[in-house]
């Protein structure tokens, strides 16, 4: 039976990581500090013979005892409420954590693949974003801890690849959704559902001209298991290139929701980028990847999970 360690384990990706890998037959070792991931994302695999989990912050030394064939490296808060709530830790885990788990990778002889993200490119000057675009990142804003801490791990992934030898991956992820996200987290569509189900009215930051592109998380898992079983060691865009601006992303969401509630209007919080479309011909050519869910297909099912939680969930604050 192969093995793979999962970091991040209990948050929205990691949780469908571990489903897509329990389903493939594999020992997954899931870890994970809980910081922003909840422990509910995995208690239906908690019996299972094959699974085992460990509390653990991956930015100090990780020990995994026995072989490990894969490690895919999962932990960061991901939603700029929780980057900007835990600035620090976000550094950490994505430039010490990497480190750790590629030392990791190099000493089991494992392949490892990092979570890289469209934030790399910052408010992009190339558009759609190719993977050899380079970036335009403020490394001193608010989002700087997030977009140059994985600008760091890309760095240090590719190192450990050129100078040791080690398997890696870097798959650069696009905004995606889907059951799991939490409802508080601050991302766009779980904050719009949100708002649609309590009765409030959906805040737009800024004039809602800014662009998005959204893909489901079936997709997004598909691409990231092709990835992990090629030998492509330079980064790959995995999302969805259908892109929308975020006002009509809300009208999207308020026909879905049948709400009754209107747009009103927030300031556009320091350096949110205008625009935002993967360039998915690396991925279409080399994994003979695409995404296949189309958004009003995902957007149902997701609002379906939504609508099935407790109602506490609803007036849940954020970490
Ligand atoms: P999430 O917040 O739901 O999950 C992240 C998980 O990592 C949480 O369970 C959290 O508790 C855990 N974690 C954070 N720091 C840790 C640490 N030091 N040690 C151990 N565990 C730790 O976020 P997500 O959306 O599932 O994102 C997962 C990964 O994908 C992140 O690396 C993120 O940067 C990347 N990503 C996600 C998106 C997206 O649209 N969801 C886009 C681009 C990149
Ligand atoms: N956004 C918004 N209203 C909200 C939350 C987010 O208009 O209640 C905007 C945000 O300013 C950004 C876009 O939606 O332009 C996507 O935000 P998200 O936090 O989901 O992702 P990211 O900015 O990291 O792509």
């Amino acid at each position: 039976m192969k093995r793979i360690l999962i970091t991040g384990a209990a948050g929205f990706l990691g949780s469908h990581l571990c489903d897509r890998f329990i389903k493939e037959g594999y020992y997954v070792i899931a870890m994970d500090n809980l910081i922003t991931g909840n422990i509910e994302n995995l208690s239906h695999l908690m019996p299972l013979a094959n699974f085992e989990f460990f509390h653990h912050d991956v930015s100090n030394y990780v020990h995994v005892s026995g072989e490990l064939d894969y490690i895919l490296h999962f932990a960061s808060p991901a939603s700029p409420i929780d980057y900007l709530k835990i600035p620090i830790q976000t550094l950490k885990v994505s430039s010490l954590g990497t480190h750790r788990l590629l030392g990791l990778a190099k000493a089991k002889g494992a392949k490892i693949l990092v979570a890289s993200t469209s934030e790399v490119y910052g408010d992009p000057l190339v558009h759609p974003q190719t993977e050899d675009y380079w970036g335009n990142v403020n490394p001193i804003g608010p989002r700087g801890v997030y977009d140059e801490a994985k600008r760091f791990q890309e760095a240090i992934t590719m190192a450990y690849h050129t100078y040791h030898g080690v398997r890696t991956s870097i798959v650069r992820i696009f905004n995606t959704y889907g059951p799991r996200m939490r409802l508080n987290d601050g991302r766009v569509l779980p904050a719009f559902i949100g708002q649609a189900l309590r009765g409030e009215d959906l805040t737009v930051f800024g004039d809602g001209s800014q662009t998005r592109s959204f893909c489901y998380v079936d997709d997004l898992i598909e691409g990231i298991y092709r990835l992990l079983m090629s030998d492509i060691s330079e980064p790959v865009n995995i999302g969805n290139p259908n892109e929308i601006t975020i006002s009509q992303f809300a009208e999207e969401i308020i026909k879905l929701t049948n709400t009754t509630q209107k747009v009103i209007y927030k300031p556009l919080p320091v350096d949110d980028p205008m625009q935002r479309q993967p360039d998915i011909t690396r991925a279409k050519t080399l994994l003979r990847w695409e995404p296949k869910v189309d958004r009003a297909e995902g957007l149902r099912i997701t609002y379906e999970y939504f609508k099935s939680l407790p109602e506490t969930e609803l007036y849940k604050k954020e970490h």
